[in-house]
C-alpha cells in the first residue's frame, strides 16, 4: 500500500460530531457504562476556534485527529520503542505489545496519566523531561538528545547553568529527593560536543524569505535555530566580537566553558544561519536598512548589557569597576588589575559571579556587601553556597555611601546601615540609618547592582517602551507595535534566565513564521497545563539522588576551570531510573493532544486511520459516516491533487504530516 492521507475540508465540516461518535463506537477501548463521560478516551475531537483564524474562512469548528506527523514527536519520546511510522503508509502506530503506558500500574489513575508531569509543566521551554529521562534510563542517549532539541537548542548550556524549575515540583520529592534532571540533561547533551554524535535537525524546504535577528544571546539564537529549521534564511547581528550574549560574556567559564557554548552555537551556524558579530543596530545598521535589504521580519533580542550606577561620590575613581564590564573584559581575555582586596557591591547572581571572578583574577580577599539580609538576597542558594565555599565573605545589611580616594585612586568604601530593603508593598525602597557608618579598606570595588538595556535605537526607531524601560511587545505573540518587528528575551521581560530567553526565542520564531505566512499569530498559543498531582508511589527504585562531582575549593584557585564535573554514564542511568513516570511520554510530546490513555488497559491509544478497515479495502469510519463529505481518504499524492484542484488552498499550518486541511 502507498502512503495514505486524510483530507478535511474546512468549508464542508459542520461540526456535527458524527465522526467522533463513529470513531468511539468503532475503536471502543473503555466500558462507557462505567466511565465518567469526560474520561472516555476519543481519537477524534471537534474543536471550536476563534473566528478569523484563517482569513476569509467562515467556519469556527473542525475535526482534530492524529496528524501522522512527518517526524512524530511521540515516536521519539517513547522509551519502549512502541511507536513507529509505518514506512509504506506513513501511519503512526502504537504497538500495544510494547506500550507499557509509561509503567502504568493497575492502580495508577488514568486521569492523572493523561496530564503533564510537573517537570515538563514547570519548564519554561516545555521540554518533554519525562520522555528524555526515560530514554536515558535505557541508555538511549542519542534519542534523548533529539527529543530535548525539539524544544531547546542549548541543552548542554542549560545542563550547566539552568536554575532547573523542572526539579522544583518533581513527584519524586514526595518519596525522598527530586530526580537530578539537570545533571541527566547535561550528560545527554554533551553528545552535541562531538561532531560524530551531535544532533543537527533536518531543515525543511528552503524558503525565499529572510529574517534578521538583532542579538546573538539565547533568545536571538533560539529563534534563529527554529526559523532556520523551517527553511528561512536567517541573519543574526550582534555588537559584541563573540556570539552567545550573556552566555559568552556574563556567565563565567568556571560555570559554562567556552567550548560548550561554541559547540552548541556551531550547530546553528551549520544550519545555515549567518551570525555577524561586531555589527550594532543604531550604528552600522538600522530598521530601515534591514527593510531595504529585503528582510521580511526582525526579532529584537538585545538583552540588558549595561550595569546600573549607584550615583554616590567617587564612583568613577580608578579601581571602581562595573560588574558587567568586569565579567565581559574577563571573558574576552582583557588584563584586569584587581589588587589584593576587592569589595563587590550587590546581592544577586551577577554579584556572586563578579566576586568569584575577582578571586580568580588575583584578589586574595573578596568581600560581598549587599543591602539585603541573607534570606532576602536575590542570588540563588547554590550560588551563595558556592561563594561561601570559596571563602568569599558576605556582609549583609550595608549600603555604600561614598567611595574614598587616596593618591588618585580608590582606597576604601564608606557604608551606612540599611534598616530595611523593601516597603510594605514589597517594592525595593531601601531605608538607612546614616548614624551607623562602617569604613572598609579596599584596592578595588565592583558594582553589580542592576542590569539595564540600551534604549537609544528604540527611541530613534519609534519602538514603544514599557514603563519599566523595556521594549514593549505583545506578551503572547511578541509582536511590537511595528507589525514586522518582534521583541523578546531579557530586553522585554527584564532580567530573567537562559531557559526563559530560549522559551521567548521559540515563541518569536512561531510568530515570525506565522506572520510571514499570513496566519493568525495568537491562535492556539495560550499554554494551560494540567499537571499531575496524584502519582503511583507504591513501588520505586530506592536509590538516593546522585550528587554532582565538583572541584574542591583549593582546586579552583587562580583558574576558570569548570567546577561541576558531570555524571558518569552509570550515574545517569541509575538516576534516571528514579523517575516515577508521573505521566505518559507520548501524551506529553504530542503537539496536537490527540493521544489518549486508557486507564483500564494501561496503554496509550491514538487514531491509526482505521488500519484494520483500510487493509480490508474500506474507508476509515470517520470518512465513511461524514454526512457532508468533508473527510476524504486515499493515497497521499492523489489526495494532495484533489486538495489543490478547483482553487482550494491547503491550510499548511496544520498539514504537518499525512493530514491535510483545505479551505
Ligand atoms: C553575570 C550573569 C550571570 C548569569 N547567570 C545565569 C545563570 O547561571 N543561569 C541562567 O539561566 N541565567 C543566567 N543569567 C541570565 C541570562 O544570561 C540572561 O537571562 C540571558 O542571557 C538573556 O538572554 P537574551 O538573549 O535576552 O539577551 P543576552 O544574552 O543579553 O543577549 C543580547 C545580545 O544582544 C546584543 N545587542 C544588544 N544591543 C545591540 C545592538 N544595538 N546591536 C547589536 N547587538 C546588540 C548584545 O551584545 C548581546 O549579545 C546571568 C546573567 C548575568 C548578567
Amino acid at each position: 500500500m502507498k502512503q495514505v492521507s486524510m483530507m478535511i475540508d474546512l468549508n464542508r465540516c459542520i461540526g456535527c460530531r458524527t465522526c467522533v461518535v463513529a470513531c468511539r463506537n468503532h475503536k471502543e477501548i473503555i466500558d462507557h457504562n462505567k466511565a465518567v463521560p469526560d474520561d472516555i478516551p476519543y481519537y477524534l475531537r471537534v474543536e471550536t476556534r476563534e473566528k478569523g483564524t484563517f482569513p476569509n474562512l467562515s467556519m469556527d469548528t473542525w475535526v482534530v485527529p492524529c496528524q501522522h506527523c512527518g517526524e512524530p514527536k511521540c515516536e521519539t519520546s517513547c522509551p519502549e520503542g512502541a511507536i513507529s511510522k509505518a514506512p509504506e503508509t506513513g501511519i503512526v502506530i502504537i504497538d500495544p505489545e510494547k506500550c507499557t503506558g509509561c509503567e502504568a500500574k493497575s492502580e495508577s489513575i488514568a486521569v492523572e496519566k493523561r496530564k503533564v508531569s510537573p517537570c515538563k509543566g514547570n519548564c519554561p521551554a516545555n521540554i518533554n523531561v519525562q520522555g528524555y529521562v526515560n530514554l536515558a534510563a535505557q541508555g538511549k542517549f542519542q534519542e534523548a538528545l533529539k527529543l530535548i532539541k525539539d524544544e531547546n537548542p542549548f541543552p548542554a548550556i542549560c545542563g550547566r547553568v539552568c536554575h532547573h524549575p523542572c526539579e522544583s515540583d518533581c513527584s519524586r520529592s514526595d518519596v525522598d529527593e527530586p530526580v537530578a534532571i539537570n545533571a541527566i540533561k547535561r550528560f545527554i547533551s554533551d553528545l552535541d560536543l562531538d561532531p560524530e554524535t551531535r544532533y543537527v535537525p533536518e531543515i525543511k524546504e528552503k524558503k525565499d524569505e529572510k529574517v534578521a535577528i538583532i542579538g546573538a544571546g539565547p533568545a536571538g539564537l533560539t529563534s534563529a535555530f527554529y526559523l532556520a529549521k523551517e527553511g528561512y534564511q536567517v541573519n543574526v547581528f550582534d555588537r559584541l566580537p563573540v556570539a552567545g550574549g550573556m552566555m559568552a560574556v556574563g556567565i563565567p567559564e568556571y560555570r559554562l566553558p567556552n567550548d560548550i557554548l561554541e559547540a552548541e552555537i556551531s550547530v546553528i551556524r551549520d544550519m545555515g544561519v549567518e551570525i555577524q558579530t561586531g555589527v550594532t543596530l543604531g550604528e552600522d545598521i538600522s530598521l530601515d536598512s534591514l527593510k531595504e535589504d529585503g528582510f521580511e521580519a526582525v526579532f529584537m533580542a538585545t538583552g540588558l548589557h549595561f550595569g546600573g550606577r549607584l550615583d554616590v561620590d567617587g564612583e568613577d575613581l580608578p579601581g571602581v569597576f562595573n560588574g558587567l564590564d568586569l565579567l565581559k573584559d574577563s571573558a574576552l581575555g582583557k588584563k584586569i588589575e584587581m589588587g589584593e582586596k576587592a569589595i563587590v557591591i550587590g546581592g544577586g547572581n551577577a554579584a556572586i559571579d563578579s566576586a568569584l571572578s575577582a578571586k580568580r583574577l588575583g584578589a586574595k580577599k573578596v568581600t560581598l556587601v549587599c543591602l539585603e539580609h541573607r534570606d532576602e538576597m536575590p542570588a540563588w542558594d547554590q550560588e551563595i553556597a558556592d561563594a561561601l565555599e570559596e571563602g568569599i565573605e558576605i556582609v549583609n545589611g550595608l549600603g555604600p555611601l561614598r567611595f574614598m580616594e587616596k593618591d588618585g585612586r580608590l582606597s576604601g568604601i564608606e557604608f551606612q546601615l540599611c534598616t530595611s530593603v523593601f516597603n510594605e508593598k514589597g517594592e525595593f525602597d531601601p531605608q538607612y540609618d546614616d548614624c551607623q557608618l562602617t569604613i572598609m579598606e579596599t584596592d578595588s570595588a565592583i558594582i553589580a547592582i542592576s542590569l539595564l538595556g540600551e534604549r537609544d535605537f528604540a527611541e530613534n526607531s519609534g519602538i514603544a517602551l514599557t514603563s519599566a524601560g523595556g521594549l514593549w511587545a505583545d506578551p503572547i505573540t511578541l509582536q511590537t507595535r511595528i507589525e514586522w518587528l518582534f521583541a523578546g528575551g531579557d530586553t522585554v521581560s527584564g532580567p530573567k534566565t537562559v531557559v526563559e530567553a530560549i522559551a521567548s526565542g521559540k515563541e518569536a520564531a512561531i510568530s515570525i513564521d506565522r506572520y510571514i505566512r499570513g496566519v493568525n499569530l495568537s491562535e492556539d498559543r495560550a499554554k494551560e497545563m494540567d499537571m499531575v498531582s496524584d502519582v503511583y508511589k507504591a513501588e520505586y527504585d530506592p536509590a538516593k539522588r546522585a550528587q554532582m562531582p565538583r572541584l574542591k575549593p583549593e582546586e579552583r584557585v587562580g583558574n576558570f576551570n569548570e567546577i561541576e564535573q558531570g555524571f558518569t554514564e552509570e550515574m545517569v542511568i541509575q538516576e534516571a531510573k528514579r523517575c516515577l513516570n508521573c505521566g505518559c511520554s507520548c501524551i506529553q510530546s504530542c503537539p496536537f493532544s490527540v493521544i489518549q490513555f486508557d486507564g483500564e488497559g494501561g496503554k496509550s491509544h491514538k487514531c491509526d486511520l482505521c488500519q484494520d478497515r483500510i487493509y480490508a479495502g474500506e474507508l476509515p469510519v470517520c470518512a465513511e459516516v461524514c454526512m457532508t463529505e468533508a473527510i476524504t481518504f486515499g493515497e497521499y499524492d492523489l489526495v494532495k491533487q484533489w486538495a489543490v484542484c478547483d482553487g482550494r488552498t491547503i491550510v499548511t499550518d496544520l498539514s504537518k504530516g499525512s493530514m491535510l486541511y483545505i479551505k
